[in-house]
């Protein structure tokens, strides 16, 4: 099965991406993820990539599709991928398409979590991330055991620059345009499943697993 987790940024992908994909058997994919790591390494695409993370902006299409084309290629997408972050453009998602459909796959469903945008702003600005392990925090609905530290190894927790409140209301604005023409093209192929994302996480992790459950399994594996 493969599945793509659309919402605004603060609408818990990154969290409920990471759970499901364990729950079910795939394999967790973030092209944020990715551009921080190739970053943190000091490599060539991070280096190109860091330039727009900075700004708030998108990543060229170019650059991000044939990276994603890459990551899901790999022998382990096989069982099948949980998309978190991409496709962000339509580009994206009509080439994401086309190279799934080369190798008889596709996309399954789209899961739209869906959470009222003065919620977002709240939730943005008290999230935490480990830059050793990636693990996700927040300050209200998922705090460390102890706080600013990482569970997994005790890493000091920072906090993303595009976290921060400043940014946050513009990062809401451009994301809405893309997230909406997303939601339709997924939507007139009927594999748009709206979810109620406000709640706490466990719960919306039952809403999601039952949504998933409805899916028609039409081919699998990446
Ligand atoms: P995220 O952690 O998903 O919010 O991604 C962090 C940053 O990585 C974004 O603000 C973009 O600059 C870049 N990025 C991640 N995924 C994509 C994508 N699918 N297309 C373009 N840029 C991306």
């Amino acid at each position: 099965m493969n599945l793509i987790l659309l919402g605004l940024p603060g609408a818990g992908k990154g969290t409920q991406a990471q759970i499901l994909a364990e729950q079910i058997g795939l394999i967790h994919i973030s092209t944020g993820d990715m551009f921080r790591d190739a970053a943190s390494a000091g490599t060539e695409l991070g280096r190109r990539a860091q330039q727009y993370m900075n700004k708030g902006e998108l990543v060229p299409d170019e650059v991000t599709i044939a990276m994603l084309l890459e990551r899901i290629a790999q022998p382990d997408a096989n069982p099948g991928i949980m998309l978190d972050g991409f496709p962000r453009t339509i580009q994206q998602a009509e080439e994401l398409d086309h190279s799934l459909s080369e190798r008889n796959s596709l996309i399954d469903a789209v899961l739209y979590i869906e959470v009222p945008e003065e919620q977002l702003m709240g939730r943005l600005t008290g999230r935490w991330t480990c830059p050793t392990c990636s693990a996700i925090y927040h300050e209200i609905t998922n705090p460390p055991k102890i706080t600013g530290q990482c569970d997994n190894e005790g890493a000091k927790l920072t906090q993303r620059a595009d976290d921060q409140r400043e940014t946050v209301k513009a990062r809401l604005d451009t994301n809405r345009a893309w997230t909406e023409r997303l939601a339709e093209y997924y939507e007139a192929d009927a594999k748009l499943y709206p979810i109620d994302g406000t709640g706490d996480p466990e719960a919306i992790t039952k809403r999601l697993m039952a949504a998933i459950e409805t899916v028609p399994v039409q081919a699998s594996g990446a």
